[in-house]
């Protein structure tokens, strides 16, 4: 926010723009400190997600990058001005080293580069990616809270939710242990821990007789683990070079921008490439509310939808509302665009959590079977399209329907003019009289519980981690 927008900042907050700090943290003496730490280069501190009870859903993740920047300038992303640069970071695998003595292994790695396809070697970073557990195939074996724990009692760590963290996994790790007098062992330690004064020293000083029972029954399961490049690579840098580079990574999905109509062509060979090198789960943004029009957005959708067919993969598209970089607000709407369409592409993700999933059904359905349905479903009341198997049920959306169908072109606009209005003005406006019957659909509020009808929607799995930054 400080390097987008200085001038506000210093404006709302009355302290000098000079000492608005911009850019890159990567020299403290703008601070006042004398010493040469790269901030922007230091691992994060993970420990803050263990100090809420909120579990978030990446939790388990490394979070990393091995480039800043992005030549590119396109005009609605913050990149440019925020890593104006683009440029080759610390090496991937001391970055993963230092996390996993800090703070134990994560299972999956999360890639924040914004262009990483612009690196001129992407074959040695993707030997490193590889060596540092993330080549195609990657295994991981959870080593279990309990050893985590130890780890960072042994490096001097000391903190309450460690201790609560490492309490909750024994009471729980309790019925894995089949063998009597184990749990007879196990359980005079744990009882024990309770009046210690020092937790963690308790711990310590108990581990020798805790450990090999852990060590007989936590689990030693092998999950996939998955690498995600998460702000998408650049589909008009995407060959068959840097593929069968890529593709020697546990990638899932590969994301892949598909931001601009015009790009089609560029966007369906990126993702025949990227097929050919075996990727069959790709998650695609979609920039929308820019210059675009509607249309443009349905056919970017409908574009995935026969990709998939054809292909016999899995693209999962995440339709992303432009506003521009130099608002506080979300309120923009593009020059195509008006609030009601731009509301109800919100309704429909709303109930897929953002997410458009795979199936051509489910497609066809929530966006409707063509354009002239498309453009029907933007201009249908916001609890229609949110509550759409409970209101074709019992007949409101075909009475709407019926109505809608017989207004002329000029009537239609009109219609779309007044349901932009927030639903508190729409009540205190004056309606046209032969549109009143017509606007009594938008004040229809559903009142039962989301349906389970409207839940098959969600696709379970998508991953559905937006980018950071776009
Ligand atoms: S949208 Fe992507 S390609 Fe364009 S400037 Fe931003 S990071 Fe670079």
């Amino acid at each position: 926010m400080a390097s987008l927008m200085p001038d506000k900042i210093a404006e709302a907050t009355g302290i000098e723009r000079s000492h608005v700090l911009t850019g890159l943290f990567t020299d403290t003496s703008v601070v006042g400190d004398d010493n040469d730490i790269n901030v922007d280069e230091l691992p994060l501190d993970y420990a803050i997600l263990e100090q809420v009870d909120y579990k978030y859903p990446a939790g388990d993740n490394y979070f990393a990058y091995t480039t800043r920047g992005c030549p590119n300038h396109c005009s609605f992303c913050a990149v440019p001005i925020l890593e104006p640069s683009f440029h080759v970071t610390n090496n991937i695998i001391d970055q993963i080293r230092t996390i996993d003595e800090k703070y134990g292994p994560k299972q999956h790695l999360l890639l924040l580069d914004n262009n990483v396809l612009n690196t001129t070697d992407l074959k040695s970073l993707v030997d490193d990616l590889c060596a540092a557990g993330f080549g195609q195939g990657a295994k991981y074996t959870d080593p279990g809270v309990y050893n985590i724990v130890m780890m960072r009692y042994k490096n001097g760590d000391r903190a309450d939710f460690l201790d609560k963290k490492i309490a909750a996994y024994l009471e729980g790790f309790k019925k894995r242990i089949k063998s009597a007098e184990m749990l007879e062992k196990f359980l005079q330690i744990v009882i024990g821990a309770e009046d210690a004064e020092d937790y963690a020293q308790y711990m310590l000083d108990h581990e020798e007789e805790l450990s090999p029972i852990i060590e007989k029954y936590r689990s030693k399961a092998k999950k996939a683990r998955y690498l995600d490049f998460n702000q998408g690579v650049d589909g008009r840098k995407i060959n068959e070079e840097n593929m069968e580079q890529l593709a020697r990574l546990a990638i899932h999905p590969l994301r892949i921008a598909f931001d601009d109509i015009h790009l089609k062509d560029v966007y369906c060979k990126a993702v025949r490439t990227a097929h050919r090198h075996g990727i069959k789960e790709i998650s695609n943004y979609i920039l929308f509310n820019y210059k675009d029009k509607p249309e443009d957005l349905y056919e970017r959708l409908r574009v995935n939808i026969e990709l998939n067919e054809e292909l016999g993969i899995q693209i999962f598209s995440f339709p992303m509302k432009y506003s521009p970089i130099s608002e506080t607000d979300r309120t923009y709407i593009g020059a195509n665009w008006c609030k009601k369409s731009v509301r109800a592409i919100s309704a429909i993700l709303q109930v897929t959590k953002g997410v458009v999933a795979a199936g051509s059904s489910f497609f066809y359905k929530a966006f409707g079977n063509n354009l002239d349905e498309f453009y029907e479903i933007l201009v249908m009341p916001r609890e229609l399209i949110m509550f759409r198997s409970h209101f074709e049920g019992d007949g409101t959306t075909a009475t709407w329907q019926a109505l809608y169908r017989k207004l002329n072109d000029e009537q239609k606009n009109r219609l779309m003019e007044i349901v932009s209005h927030n639903m508190s003005e729409l009540r205190n406006i004056p309606w046209p009289d032969d549109l009143r019957e017509i606007l009594e659909f938008y004040l229809i509020k559903y009142s039962g519980k989301t349906e389970h009808t409207e839940e098959r929607y969600v696709h379970a799995n998508c991953g559905p981690q937006r980018p950071l930054v776009r």
